[in-house]
């Protein structure tokens, strides 16, 4: 037996089946390639669910997490330390925002941004039977709060009830929202970019409208950033691209590069009337090792221009995917911003492109029932992407 299938196979033994995982047992990574157990080379565009941004082996990066390990990786949240202040600065400046509390993930962060807008309303009026207007067809992770206002049954059924005082909308349906408001409505959460339903931009129109209305209403606006941002959309935050400023926004993802850490930030009306001391908390959440992690991220993104950099680079991989829509029928359409595109299967198990895809040396992913999903490291260059589309096309 190889040395990959015993992996696989005592692998299964121990840790509950909740995922089907691909059949590959993965080693390293070098710039925009992962390397499995018997030496076979994978062009990434998967990034480990858009987490990698910065491609695999940095030296900076890494070294700056050795560093971090060698002083002080944890002391919890009862005392200061020098990169909770960094990587907070960093945040803050990046985001125009006025406060941050940092989680281990990104169903945390949801988790924290759901208390903060609830406590918010619960100051205004001291009332508490506050709801919250979430989309259909989202994704806000796996605790029982985040799963609450994602939008899928699927998701939802079998852990049912769930957090109460949640009603849900169309996505890009303004209507649909006005609908659901009520005098209890505290807050409107979604993502900017929808990424696991399927890769749905808002529309401009859409997420301006809903910004308005939340004004006019004295609503909070809950933008999840936890896949759309960290520059992955041509802009820091996709937010940016449409002008709107959210009341709260979730981050999680590329925000350490690989360590997990996330984060919900607060502009400074939430954050004055919102949780304080006794409120929140967490042993881990930002502890040294993550914010080392997350300080060098911003520190490296503007070093390296890696905004700009997908912003200039985009428009290639735009084309070349519109390309294979024009060339294979079944392919529907792309979506997307960025290098956070979808392109469109019908007639076709998508997850059998994911396979073959994966047997070519390409590490894709799907999202929806119908969707391949592209969100590579934001490093990637023209020749990744031609390299890519070759790999893809032979997996057609
Ligand atoms: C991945 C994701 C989450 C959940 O993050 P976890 O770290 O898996 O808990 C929430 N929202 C969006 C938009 C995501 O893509």
């Amino acid at each position: 037996m190889s040395i990959s299938q015993q992996i696989m196979d005592q692998t299964e033994e121990t840790v509950l089946h909740t995922y089907n995982r691909f059949p590959v047992v993965f080693d390293h990574g070098d710039g925009v390639y992962l390397y499995d157990a018997d030496g076979k080379q994978y062009l990434d565009f998967g990034a480990g669910i858009a987490v990698f941004a910065l491609g695999y082996g940095n030296r900076d990066y890494n070294n700056a997490l050795k560093g971090q390990i060698d002083k002080l990786i944890h002391t919890s949240n009862l005392y200061y330390h020098r990169p909770l202040r960094d990587a907070a600065q960093q945040i803050i400046s990046h985001t125009g925002m006025s406060k941050v509390f940092f989680t281990n993930s990104g169903a945390e962060a949801i988790e924290g941004a759901i208390k903060a807008a609830r406590k918010y309303a619960y100051m205004a009026d001291g009332s508490n039977d506050h709801e919250i207007i979430a989309m259909r067809h989202s994704f806000h992770g796996r605790t029982v709060g985040a799963l609450s206002v994602t939008g899928n049954s699927h998701y939802q059924d079998p852990f049912k009830p769930l957090m109460g005082g949640v009603r849900f909308a169309d996505f890009n349906d303004l209507d649909s929202v006005k609908a659901e408001v009520t005098e209890k409505t505290c807050a409107v959460i979604m993502e900017t970019v929808q990424g696991e339903g399927g890769i749905y931009p808002s529309d401009p129109a859409f997420i301006k409208g809903v910004r308005e209305l939340c004004d006019e209403k004295g609503i909070l606006l809950i933008l999840d950033e936890i896949q759309c941002g960290m520059g992955r959309t041509g802009n820091w935050f996709a937010c940016d691209g449409y002008g709107v400023k959210p009341d709260i926004m979730t981050m999680a993802k590329a925000l350490g590069c690989g360590v997990p850490v996330g984060a919900f930030v607060l502009n400074e009306k939430t954050a004055a009337q919102s949780l304080a001391a006794g409120d929140h908390g967490t042993t881990y959440g930002g502890n040294p090792f993550a914010c080392a992690a997350v300080a060098k991220v911003f520190e490296l993104f503007d070093e390296m221009d890696l905004v700009s950099h997908v912003r200039k680079t985009a428009p290639y991989l735009e084309k070349k995917l519109d390309e294979l829509v024009e060339k294979y029928d079944f392919l529907a359409c792309r979506r997307g911003m960025g290098f956070m595109q979808g392109l469109v299967v019908k007639d076709r198990p998508v997850g059998d492109i994911v396979k073959s895809a994966l047997n070519n040396g390409l590490v894709i992913l799907s999202a929806g029932s119908d969707v391949l999903r592209f969100v590579p490291p934001l490093v990637i260059t023209e020749s990744d992407i031609d390299e890519m589309t070759d790999r893809l096309e032979a997996s057609f």
